[in-house]
C-alpha cells in the first residue's frame, strides 16, 4: 500500500509501470487470438486455451491485486496533480479493476478458457449446420454472462449491464425507444422499395465467378483508397471477417472470399478498413496509456458503417470503383458501369445474412439478435429454443425462411466469443454515423471527395473530431462534442428516406 508520503511522481512512475506491462499482456493474448483466427492449425486450439488462461489469470491477479486498486485509489485521491490523460486512465482502469475484481479469479479463467474453445466449436458446428454441437457451449456462455453480470451489478438487470459493457450508459428503455423509432420509418420505406424491387431485376455482375486472386488484388486497391497505411495495417482471411487493433502502429483486418459474390469481401475489406482507420488514427498523446484504442463498439460501428455504406454505398464512389473493377477484372466486369453498380449495391432485400443484408434491412436482422439474447439473459427463452425463434422471428421481420442453422442461429461468431451485448451497437452505430455525415456535409464536400478519388478531407474530418481522442470521452460525450447535439435517431431514417427515396423515383 502506498505511504500517504510517497510523491505522486513515484507513484505515477508506478502506474506506468502497470499499464506498460498490462499492455504487453494484453498485446500477447490479441496476437494469439488473431493467430488463432487466422493462421493457426485447428489442433493447436486446446493448447493455446492452457496459454491463454495463464495470460489471462497473471492479468487478472495484476489488475486486482491490493497493491494496484491502492494505488489507483491513491492517484484518484490526487486528481488535481494529475493532467486530464493520466487522470481519466487511472479512472478508467480503476473502474474496470472494480467490477472485474468483483468476478472470483477462478470462475474468470474458467471463462476465457470457455470462450476460445467454443469458437473452436461453433466453426465446427457452423460448417456442418448442427446447433447441438454448439449449444452446451452457448448455455454455458450465457449461464456465466448471467452470473458475472449479477457480481458486477447486483441491482441491475442482466441485460442492462451487458449493453453498458459495450455502450456505456446504454439500456433496454433506450434500445426499445430506439429500434421502435427505426421500425416505425423503415417499415414504410420498405414496402416502397420492394414496389419499386418488383420492377426491377438483380444486376447480373453480382453473381458472376470473380476469381478469388484477382478479389485479392482488389481488396488492396480498397485499402489504398482508404488511405490504410499498409505499413502498420495488414489483411487476412477469416470465415467471419473482423479487425484486431492492438495499437496505432499495428492493426490487423480479415476478409472472406466467396467467389460468386465479388460485393461481399469488397464492402467487407471497406468495413473493417473503417474500423482499421479509427484505431490507426488514434493520437499519440495516447500511446502507452489505457485510453489508445476505440471509445466503445458503437463509435467503432459508426465508422465501419460511415465507410461501408455512406462512402462506399455512395454514387460518387460506384464512379470511382467501377474503373478499378474493370481493370481487375476486364471480362467478369466489362458491362459494369457506374449506374448498374450503385444500383446492386444499394439494392434492399430481406435477406438471410446479417454481414450481407443491406442498409436498409440491416437493423431488423439486429432487432431479431437483441430481442433473442435479451430474452436468454432475462430468463425467458432457454438456448436450446434459440434456433426455433430465430427462424420464427426471421419469417415475422424479414419475411425469409430460413434452411438451416449455419444461415440461421449458428451464423456470427459473436454469441462464442461471450460478445451478448454487442449486437445493437451495430444499429447505434449506423445512426450516429449519420448524424457525423449531417455535421460533416457543412464543412466538407463529402461527394466530390469521394468522386475525386481522394478521401483525405473525409478522413482528416473523422480524425479531428473522432480518431484522435481515444478513449478520452465516454461515447454518449464524443459523439455530442462531434455533433454539437445530442444523439438523434432521426439523422439516420432521414438519410435511409432521402436515398431509398430516390432511389425508387428516379430508377
Ligand atoms: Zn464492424
Amino acid at each position: 500500500m502506498p505511504a500517504i508520503t510517497t510523491s505522486t511522481s513515484e507513484l505515477l512512475s508506478r502506474f506506468d509501470s502497470l499499464r506498460r506491462t498490462l499492455a504487453a499482456y494484453s498485446h500477447a493474448t490479441g496476437v494469439l487470438q488473431y493467430d488463432g483466427d487466422t493462421v493457426a492449425p485447428r489442433g493447436s486450439a486446446a493448447l493455446r486455451g492452457q496459454t491463454l488462461a495463464v495470460l489471462s489469470g497473471v492479468t487478472y491477479e495484476l489488475q486486482t491485486g491490493s497493491d494496484t486498486t491502492e494505488l489507483l485509489r491513491e492517484l484518484r485521491s490526487r486528481s488535481d496533480e494529475l493532467d486530464p490523460i493520466t487522470l481519466r486512465d487511472v479512472s478508467e482502469m480503476l473502474r474496470r479493476i472494480e467490477r472485474l475484481s468483483r468476478i472470483p479469479a477462478d470462475e474468470y479463467v474458467a471463462y476465457n478458457r470457455l470462450v476460445n474453445e467454443a469458437g473452436a466449436v461453433w466453426r465446427d458446428a457452423k460448417e456442418r449446420s448442427d446447433f447441438a454441437l454448439f449449444r452446451p457451449y452457448l448455455e454455458k456462455i450465457f449461464e456465466t454472462n448471467i452470473r458475472f453480470n449479477r457480481y458486477i451489478a447486483p441491482d441491475t438487470p442482466v441485460y442492462d449491464t451487458a449493453l453498458d459493457e459495450y455502450e456505456r450508459g446504454l439500456t433496454t428503455e433506450k434500445c426499445d425507444a430506439f429500434f421502435a423509432a427505426l421500425r416505425e420509418r423503415i417499415v414504410p420505406l420498405m414496402s416502397r422499395v420492394s414496389a419499386y424491387l418488383a420492377a426491377s431485376k438483380p444486376e447480373p455482375f453480382t453473381s458472376r465467378r470473380f476469381p478469388v486472386w484477382k478479389q485479392r488484388l482488389l481488396s488492396g486497391r480498397l485499402m489504398d483508397i482508404l488511405r490504410l497505411d499498409r505499413d502498420h495495417c495488414i489483411i487476412g482471411e477469416t470465415e467471419h471477417p473482423f479487425t484486431s487493433g492492438f495499437t496505432r502502429s499495428d492493426v490487423r483486418i480479415t476478409t472472406h472470399y466467396h467467389e460468386n459474390s465479388v460485393l461481399s469481401s469488397m464492402f467487407s475489406v471497406i468495413h473493417e478498413g473503417g474500423h482499421a482507420l479509427y484505431e490507426l488514427g488514434i493520437g499519440e498523446e495516447y500511446d502507452g496509456t489505457g485510453l489508445a484504442g476505440g471509445i466503445s463498439m458503437s463509435i467503432h460501428e459508426s465508422q465501419s458503417r460511415f465507410y461501408e455504406n455512406i462512402i462506399g454505398r455512395s454514387r460518387a464512389f460506384a464512379g470511382l470503383i467501377v474503373p478499378v473493377l474493370r481493370e481487375i477484372f476486364p471480362e467478369e466486369a466489362a458491362d459494369v458501369d457506374a449506374e448498374s453498380f450503385y444500383r446492386a449495391v444499394c439494392r434492399a432485400e430481406p435477406s438471410l445474412i446479417r454481414i450481407e443484408a443491406d442498409e436498409l434491412t440491416y437493423c431488423l436482422h439486429i432487432m431479431v439478435r437483441y430481442e433473442l439474447e435479451r430474452g436468454v439473459m432475462e430468463g425467458r427463452f432457454e438456448v436450446g429454443d434459440l434456433p426455433r425463434l430465430w427462424n420464427e422471428k426471421m419469417g415475422e421481420y424479414l419475411g425469409v425462411t430460413v434452411p438451416d442453422d449455419a444461415h440461421g442461429v449458428l451464423q456470427d461468431s459473436h454469441w462464442s466469443g461471450g460478445g451478448i451485448g454487442y449486437f445493437p451497437s451495430y444499429a447505434l452505430g449506423s445512426a450516429y454515423g449519420a448524424q457525423m455525415l449531417e455535421v460533416m456535409r457543412k464543412t466538407v464536400d463529402v461527394d466530390a471527395a469521394v468522386a475525386s478519388g481522394d478521401l483525405l478531407p473525409v478522413n482528416e474530418w473523422l480524425r479531428e473530431h473522432v480518431w484522435r481522442h481515444g478513449c478520452m470521452y465516454d461515447p454518449g460525450d464524443l459523439l455530442e462534442r462531434c455533433c454539437g447535439a445530442p444523439f438523434d435517431p432521426s439523422c439516420f431514417t432521414r438519410y435511409l428516406e432521402r436515398k431509398y427515396g430516390d432511389l425508387c423515383t428516379n430508377l
